[in-house]
C-alpha cells in the first residue's frame, strides 16, 4: 500500500525533505545548506548542480530516516525558492551558468529601461507583476547575452530554461521531463496570467526564444517519475514555496489569507477566480492550478521580516539567539516610544523604496538594549499590518482570521502583538513546516492519497489562536507612530 508522501522543500539557503503519513504526520526529515555565491555586490548565485545532488541526498535520507520503501511512497511534491533561473543545455544537461537567485539585483538598470519605454502597464496587466529585477526574464536575458556563445544555441534550439522545480524535474526523471507549474510559471514575468500561455509579446520585449521555456502544467498531476532504489515513484505536485504555504495551510477559498514570518514576511489571499491585478506595491499572481483552473492570489511582501533578528544576533550582537527576543521584548510594558524601521535594503510593500535604508527613531535616555529589541520584534507585526491593510483595500475584502507560518510566528509575543493592532485573529499553524505540507497535499491529490479539498480541509490542524486584547485607541495610536518613523526614512 503507497501511504507516504515526499515533499521537497527547495529553499534559498537550505534543501530539504520530508515524509508525510495521511494524517500529516512528520515521519522523516533531513536538511542540507547550499553554498549561497556573491561575485559582486548586489549579485546573488547558486550552482544548480549542487542544488540538486543536495535535494537528492536529503530525499534520500529522509526517506531512510522515516523507516520506509521506496515502494511505500505514493508521490513526490516539489516546492521552491521562486524566479531563481536555470538555464541549460539539454543535451548535456549542463547548466551554462550558475543559477540566477531571485534576490539577485545584476539586471536593475536593463529593468528601468524597459519601465522607461513605457511597458509597466502591458507587463502588469499580462503578468500581474511590477517591471523588477526579482522576475525571470531579465535574467534569462542576461545569461543568453553576458555567455559565450549561449545565444546562439539558444537559437538552435539547444538550451533550455526553468526555475528551481523545473529544473529539478528534469534532473530527476533523467532529462525526459520539461515542465513548470502555473505558480512558478506566474513568477517569470513570460507568462500571460489570464490565458495560462507564455506570452509572445513579453518574448519579443526579453528577447527570450520561446523554444527553451518549459510546458506549463497545473500543480497537482503527474509529471514523471523518479528512480529511486529501481522504484518508479510519480513526481505529482509542484508550485512555488509563498503558493505552497497558502495551500498548506488550507486556504482553499476567497478571502482566506496567510502571512509567513520568515527571512522576509509574505502575506497571499487566495482571490479565488478572480483575476484582479493589484495595485498599491501589491502583485497578482496564480495562487495555485488544480483541474485545469486556477485561483489568483494577492502578494504582498515585505524583504526584512525575521532577518531584523538575525541582525540583532549576529550584526548588533545583543541576542544570543532568536528566541530571545518574544521573552525581552515582553519583559517591558510597552515600547518606550522606540521604532524601528529595518529597511536595511529598501522598503518592499507597500512603499517600493528601493534607496530607503534603516533607522531607530525615538531615542531618549531612557532607551535600553531591550527597547530596541522591543522595537524590532514589533516591526515585523507594523509591517504585516501594513501589508494586511493594502490587501484589503486593494481585494475589498475584510480577513477575519489570518493564518501564520514561519521562524518568527514561533514567537507567541509577537503573535499576540500582531493579533492587537491588526484588530484580527491571529491562527498559528500546527505544522511548522506548511510549505512543504503544501507540496504534500498537492502530491497526494494527483495520486488519491486525499480525495479533494474537502477532505485535506476537514483533517487540516488548527494550531493556536490570538484574539486582539489591546485597547483599540492605543493600537491605533502605535499604528500612526509607526508610519510617522516610516516617513523618516523614506526617500521620495
Ligand atoms: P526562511 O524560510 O526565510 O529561511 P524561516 O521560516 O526558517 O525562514 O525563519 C527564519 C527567520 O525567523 C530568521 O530570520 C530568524 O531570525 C527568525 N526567527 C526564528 N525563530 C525566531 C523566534 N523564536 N523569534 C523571532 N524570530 C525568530
Amino acid at each position: 500500500m503507497k501511504k507516504y508522501i515526499a515533499a521537497l522543500d527547495e529553499g534559498t539557503t537550505s534543501t530539504r525533505a520530508i515524509i508525510f503519513d495521511r494524517e500529516q504526520n512528520i515521519l522523516g526529515i533531513s536538511q542540507k545548506e547550499f553554498t549561497q555565491i556573491f561575485p559582486k555586490p548586489g549579485y546573488v548565485e547558486h550552482d544548480a548542480e549542487e542544488i540538486f545532488k543536495a535535494q537528492r541526498q536529503v530525499l534520500h535520507e529522509a526517506v531512510e530516516a522515516a523507516g520506509i520503501k521506496a515502494e511505500e511512497i505514493a508521490g513526490i511534491g516539489i516546492t521552491n525558492q521562486r524566479e531563481t533561473t536555470v538555464v541549460w543545455d539539454k543535451n548535456t544537461g549542463k547548466p551554462v551558468y550558475n543559477a540566477i537567485v531571485w534576490q539577485c539585483r545584476r539586471t536593475a538598470d536593463f529593468c528601468e529601461e524597459i519601465k522607461s519605454r513605457g511597458l509597466e502597464d502591458t507587463i502588469r496587466e499580462k503578468t500581474g507583476l511590477k517591471i523588477d529585477a526579482y522576475f525571470s526574464a531579465s535574467k534569462i536575458r542576461w545569461i543568453l547575452d553576458n555567455v559565450e556563445g549561449a545565444r546562439e544555441k539558444a537559437e538552435r534550439g539547444d538550451l533550455i530554461f526553468g526555475t528551481v522545480d523545473t529544473w529539478l524535474v528534469w534532473k530527476l526523471t533523467g532529462g525526459k521531463v520539461h515542465v513548470t507549474d502555473y505558480t512558478n510559471a506566474s513568477r517569470t514575468m513570460l507568462f500571460n496570467i489570464r490565458e495560462l500561455k507564455w506570452d509572445d509579446e513579453l518574448l519579443e520585449i526579453f528577447n527570450i526564444p520561446k523554444a527553451m521555456l518549459p510546458e506549463a502544467r497545473s500543480c497537482s498531476e503527474v509529471y514523471g517519475s523518479y528512480n529511486m532504489n529501481g522504484v518508479e515513484v510519480p513526481i505529482s505536485g509542484m508550485a512555488g514555496d509563498q503558493q505552497a504555504s497558502l495551500f498548506g495551510q488550507a486556504c482553499f477559498e476567497r478571502g482566506q489569507a496567510k502571512n509567513t514570518y520568515g527571512t522576509g514576511c509574505f502575506l497571499l489571499m487566495n482571490m479565488g477566480e478572480e483575476c484582479r491585478i493589484a495595485d498599491g506595491g501589491l502583485l497578482t499572481t496564480i495562487g495555485i492550478g488544480l483541474n485545469d483552473k486556477v485561483n489568483y492570489a494577492m502578494e504582498g511582501s515585505v524583504f526584512i521580516g525575521g532577518a531584523v533578528i538575525q541582525w540583532l544576533r549576529d550584526g548588533l550582537r545583543i541576542l544570543k539567539n532568536s528566541g530571545e527576543s518574544g521573552k525581552i521584548a515582553s519583559s517591558l510594558d510597552d515600547n518606550g516610544g522606540v521604532y524601528f524601521v529595518p529597511a536595511f535594503t529598501g522598503l518592499g510593500a507597500p512603499y517600493w523604496d528601493m534607496y530607503a535604508r534603516g533607522a531607530i527613531l525615538g531615542l531618549t535616555r531612557g532607551t535600553t538594549q531591550e527597547h530596541i529589541v522591543r522595537a524590532a520584534v514589533e516591526s515585523m507585526g507594523f509591517q504585516t499590518m501594513e501589508l494586511l491593510n493594502s490587501i484589503e483595500e486593494e481585494s475589498g475584502i475584510r480577513v477575519d482570521t489570518m493564518r501564520v507560518d514561519g521562524g518568527a510566528s514561533k514567537d507567541s509575543f509577537l503573535m499576540q502583538f500582531q493579533a492587537d493592532i491588526s484588530r484580527i485573529g491571529i491562527l498559528r499553524s500546527a505544522v511548522s513546516e506548511t510549505t512543504a505540507l503544501g507540496a504534500a497535499y498537492l502530491a497526494g491529490l494527483a495520486v488519491g492519497v486525499w480525495s479533494g479539498l474537502d477532505e485535506i480541509a476537514a483533517m487540516h490542524k488548527a494550531g493556536t489562536e490570538f484574539r486582539p486584547h489591546m485597547d483599540e485607541e492605543k493600537a491605533k495610536k502605535l499604528g500612526a507612530e509607526w508610519k510617522t518613523a516610516v516617513s523618516r526614512v523614506l526617500t521620495r
